[in-house]
């Protein structure tokens, strides 16, 4: 069994939008993957699901050998620890330290100091951030900013790593360097890389396998692929 696979997964909103619709999916395990599909088209639907943001509205989503759409809520958070998300909007806590923000989640555990202290480290370290853990948000790049993002996104070392537009909000040269990062980080420590990007000029670069998703429906799975602009004919 693949690492992640998705067997004829629709996800339908309350609204009545189909959001995804039979979507069917092997990633193995390490691998990198970039989604990419035009606003609206299902790429953080898809995401939501891996991590359990969102229930499927039918059909299965197995993480690891996790039957994630069917996980009990107050299982959820197994699933967290193992997954780690790093979005376009950093989403880090102005009043915490780099160091902090990246032990917050890590001391709701209930973890030994010392303990957090060793993967906090690590982390930053991996990031190239270790000069800059006392410094707060605000005192740091866009770019700085999003590697602080990703150490907090590896600090249990996950199997999994779910990257949405994680450019985004960044310049060309900003956004290689955080690409690099993510690339080391698949390689170091084996996680399986999942990316949604708009990003043309980075997939191009990166020849990686590339699932393109057109209003909800997989219309292309390119391995060493380049960016698609799909359109309607
Ligand atoms: P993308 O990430 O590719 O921009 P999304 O997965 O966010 O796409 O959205 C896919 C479709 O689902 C869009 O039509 C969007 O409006 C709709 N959608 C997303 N989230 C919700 C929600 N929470 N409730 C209702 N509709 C949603």
């Amino acid at each position: 069994m693949a690492f992640i696979e998705l067997n004829h997964v629709f996800k339908t909103y309350s609204n009545g939008v189909t959001a995804l619709a039979d979507v069917n999916l092997q990633i193995n395990r390490g691998e990198f993957v970039f989604v990419i599909g035009e606003s609206g088209s299902g790429k953080s639907t898809l995401n939501k699901l891996l991590y359990r943001e969102e229930k499927v509205t039918k059909g299965n989503v197995m993480v690891g050998g996790v039957n994630v759409s069917k996980l009990k809520n107050s299982n959820v958070y197994k699933l967290r620890r193992k997954v780690g998300v790093v979005f376009q909007d950093f989403k880090l806590l102005p009043k915490l330290t780099v160091y902090e923000n990246i032990a917050y989640p890590l001391e709701t555990y209930g973890l030994d100091s010392a303990v957090i202290r060793e993967k906090v480290m690590d982390a930053v370290e991996r990031v190239g951030l270790k000069d800059k853990i006392r410094s707060y948000p605000n005192q740091l790049s866009g770019g700085e900013q999003q590697r602080v993002c990703i150490a907090r996104a590896i600090v249990n070392r996950p199997k999994l790593i779910i990257c949405d537009e994680p450019t985004g909000d960044l310049d060309p040269k900003m956004s290689r360097e955080i690409m690099d990062v993510i690339e080391k980080i698949n390689k170091e420590l084996e996680s399986t890389v999942i990316m949604s990007t708009h990003d043309k000029e980075i997939v191009n670069r990166m020849k990686k396998r590339v699932i393109c998703i057109h209003n909800g429906v997989v219309v292309s799975d390119t391995e060493k692929g380049k960016y698609l602009e799909y359109e309607d004919n």
